[in-house]
């Protein structure tokens, strides 16, 4: 392709959370009401962003040699505008301009509304831009907040990347501190926006048909926002939504073991369109860990949280996360979260080895002193354990007939093409009510569509079945499995 001075040929490079995918997807919308274009071609590109993620080192590393590969393609092409946003910009700030000189812009997550308008000064005045919010420590917890704004406009249909799915943006930043994480700085204070916005925007998703939203916040179920005169916690909130019309799911990530209240467990209980399907990271199963960790619980009191979610709403899917190898995890340390993990069972687990990440309490504290090897070993016998029962759970479903909404073409049949074809039949994928992904073959045009799955055989992450349709036949209710 010749490239024009402006050929408006947007790559974009995303990694980290679903927050970041949802940023991401919001600055593509604000750019293409500017008639810039996805290309997945970065040396097509005339603006390339990469929307960053500082949780872990690997992430940034990963970035940093993205940037080092496209530093050549600069010279040769002056009109080339390079941007880094997201969490890493927001942290590490003028350190991207030292270590890639041929940055042109840095956007912290609390300024991304910015983006369409830098992008054209760097173009046009070749000079850097960089907008960030203020640190933690920059001034009052007021100043600090409103440095950060929620950037959620609304996104043409056409722009999200499922028709029937959207991410909705409850809260920002966070205010719980654990000592491995960067997340209050680069996100900022928590703020909840208010409800009367969030019900409005998931309207307009249901006129656009959406089907299923996603409830997005770093500790969603700390969701608190007063709003004439009354107060919204996270039950209010799937209240006030759970009725907009065209919407079939609700789900919430991520929760604060902390902050999961009975009135959130009974809302999941009574409100049919949630799904029984909750993500509530334990991160360890030892006191001193979580102590160090600064998590705010203990192990007693995560177990009395478990035994509470089971009774309120059986049969309800948990997911966790797990660090391995934070500061000082003893063997015995470990072995306690596997035995939490072999206690709760959980649907899956997100491990993480730990790593550590500058600016951060535990980065002064404790020196990273858990071996390489030791935390690799590790992670790989706690995924074995968490494969082991997520593969028993699973099997419990064969010979069962699971609800499911159809997400479209499956991974497989996207990388063989098969999405693109005229053929009746793919392999198709979606979810249960339970957060199981589910795979089975049927016609594209079900895509959006809640079908019934007879599930015939299982892997440690994944159900596989055979479309069940029910014909009236001589007046009887027959189940025929679907092949087209
Ligand atoms: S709750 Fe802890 S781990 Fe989660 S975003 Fe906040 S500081 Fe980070």
């Amino acid at each position: 392709m010749s490239e024009t001075p402006h050929n408006k040929q947007l790559y974009i490079e995303t990694v980290g959370c679903q927050m970041n995918m949802l940023d991401s997807e919001l600055v593509v919308a604000a750019l293409r009401k500017q008639q810039f274009e996805l290309t997945n071609d970065i040396k097509a590109a005339d603006t390339i962003l990469f929307n960053t993620c500082s949780v872990r080192e690997h992430a940034e590393h990963k970035i940093y040699s993205q940037l080092g590969r496209i530093k050549f393609q600069k010279r040769s092409r002056p009109n080339l505008v390079i941007g880094v946003m997201g969490c890493m910009a927001q942290k590490d700030q003028e350190l991207i301009f030292e270590k890639a000189p041929h940055v042109d812009l840095v956007v912290g997550t609390g300024q991304l509304g910015e983006i369409p308008k830098l992008i054209d000064e760097a173009r046009s005045s070749r000079e850097r831009q960089t907008a960030l919010s203020l640190d933690r420590k920059g001034g009052s917890r007021e100043s600090v907040a409103n440095s950060f704004e929620s950037y959620d406009p609304l996104r043409d249909p056409e722009m999200r990347p499922s028709p029937y799915q959207a991410f909705v943006r409850i809260m920002i930043g966070c205010d719980k501190f654990c000592t491995y994480c960067v997340v209050p700085m680069t996100r900022g204070p928590e703020q909840s926006r208010p409800p009367s916005l969030i019900a409005s925007e998931v309207r307009t998703l249901a006129e656009q048909g959406v089907k299923e939203v996603t409830l997005l916040g770093q500790t969603v179920n700390s969701y608190r926002h007063t709003e004439d005169g009354r107060e919204y916690r996270m039950s209010d909130l799937l209240e006030l939504i759970h009725d907009t019309e065209g919407i079939e799911r609700i789900k919430f990530v991520t929760n604060y073991p902390k902050d999961m209240t009975d009135d959130l467990l009974q809302a999941v209980r009574d409100l049919p369109k949630v799904c029984r399907y909750l993500h509530v990271p334990a991160q360890s199963g030892c006191d001193d860990q979580l102590k160090a960790m600064k998590r705010g619980y203990t192990v007693a009191e995560y177990r009395e949280m478990m035994q509470r979610i089971n009774a309120t709403i059986p049969g309800c899917a948990v997911s966790s996360d797990f660090i391995v190898g934070f500061c000082g995890e003893s063997e015995e340390s470990f072995q306690k979260s596997m035995a939490l993990i072999e206690e709760f069972r959980f649907k899956n687990s997100f491990i993480f080895k730990y790593s550590e990440r500058p600016g951060t309490k535990a980065n002064g504290l404790w020196p990273d002193d858990i071996p390489e090897d030791v935390k690799k070993r590790r992670n790989n016998e706690m995924l074995d354990l968490q494969n082991r029962i997520s593969e028993e759970d699973n099997a419990e479903f064969i010979g069962t007939t699971v609800q499911v909404l159809c997400e479209g073409a499956s991974k497989t049949a996207t990388k063989r093409g098969d999405a693109d074809s005229d053929s009746p039949s793919i392999q198709l994928v979606g979810r249960t009510d339970c957060d199981r992904i589910v795979v089975f073959d049927g016609n594209p045009r079900l895509a959006g569509s809640m079908v019934e799955v007879d599930v015939h055989d299982i892997t440690a992450t994944t159900l596989l079945g055979s479309i069940v349709t029910r014909q009236i036949t001589h007046g009887m209710e027959i189940d025929l499995p679907v092949v087209s």
